[in-house]
């Protein structure tokens, strides 16, 4: 197991900033307030990868991240560090982001001093956010040490931290998925439920893309950094229309479940490996897994392309171009 202090962590994902910087291209998506966003993709897709370029964790080579409209490129601008309040991260390990040497107490209260005023009384702030995340009552678990909690806790309490500075928008990097199964469901209606009372803006970094449909308005699926296909959750997982997608949902243990352990296209699987995304295959990235590869796949960059079945659905597959084969 690994404890890392924060800082630590930090700079071990910044080492792996250059393969990183390539590894995603033509990302677009919008956070709106009181929406989940979820971003699905199996490992090595870039997901993780967009989410720390959105809390702005890595530098980035290209592109730009506005807040309200602004651009927030120019680091230790106002609105950078506007932007770096208002935009937190929940990462996928909640023992790896709290310093296990520090009491839950001293975890919240860095994040109140950072962002709230010195005027505020402290002991009712810290109290108020471990009552939002449902730790109750707060004195049982303000003097605890991370590894005195369950993971559960541990992931509640990381969200309460979160929620400490403020946010408008939280990035959930896999928030569930090396919790018990049987707390999963709970920590993402606890988050839903924040969505609803804060107006959160929220991104759900997912395996699961059964998760995205409980738990999204808007679902984006992503293979090899790129993403491949868009739409409201209800849609892109009831009619998905890229072959990719089709092959997350066949492949997935139980699309009721709201868990899969599993990595749903798992090389034991038979369905080969995610492609290197340092040197990405040429044409559709999904040409050579893909079973409906056609000739110009290997070649012609795909386009998003609108299915039409509902506003908003799009798929980067040529088996949607109406204009036809050249
Ligand atoms: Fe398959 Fe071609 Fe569509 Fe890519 S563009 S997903 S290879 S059919
Ligand atoms: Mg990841």
């Amino acid at each position: 197991t690994k404890h890392f202090p924060v800082r630590r962590r930090l700079r071990d994902l910044f080492s792996k900033e250059h393969d990183a910087v390539h590894a995603v291209d033509d990302v677009h998506l919008t956070l709106r307030r009181g929406q989940v966003v979820a971003l699905v993709g199996e490992s090595g897709s870039g997901k993780s990868t967009v989410a720390r370029l959105l809390a702005q964790l890595y530098p980035r080579t290209g592109g730009d991240i506005q807040l309200h409209g602004t651009s927030t490129t120019v680091k230790g601008g106002g609105n950078f560090r506007r932007y770096a309040a208002q935009v937190q991260m929940i990462f996928q390990d909640p023992f790896a982001s709290l310093n296990p040497v520090h009491t839950i107490r001293y975890h919240l209260t860095r994040a109140l001093r950072i962002h709230h005023n010195a005027g505020d009384d402290l002991d009712t702030a810290l109290a108020e956010l471990l009552t939002r995340v449902s730790l109750t009552p707060p004195e049982r678990y303000l003097d605890k040490f991370p590894h005195e909690l369950s993971g559960g806790q541990r992931q509640r309490v990381a969200i309460a931290r979160a929620l400490g500075a403020n946010p408008e928008a939280l990035l959930a990097d896999e928030p569930v998925s090396m919790l018990d199964v049987s707390i999963r469901l709970g920590v993402l209606n606890l988050l839903r439920d924040l969505k609803e009372r804060l107006n959160l803006a929220i991104l759900y970094i997912t395996h699961d893309i059964a998760s995205a449909r409980y738990f999204a308005d808007e679902t984006l699926v992503m293979y090899a950094g790129r993403m491949v296909e868009g739409g409201d959750s209800e849609t892109v997982t009831q009619t998905p229309a890229h072959p990719y997608t089709r092959l997350l949902i066949d492949s997935a243990p139980d699309p009721d479940r709201l868990t899969g352990d599993l990595n749903p296209l798992d090389e034991d699987r038979g369905n080969g490996e995610p492609p290197s995304l340092i040197r990405p295959p040429s044409g559709c990235r999904f040409h050579p897994r893909c079973p409906a590869a056609m000739a110009r796949c290997s070649t012609d960059l795909p386009v998003r392309l609108e299915i039409g079945d509902a506003p908003g659905h799009w798929a980067a597959c040529w088996l949607y171009d109406k204009a036809g084969a050249q």
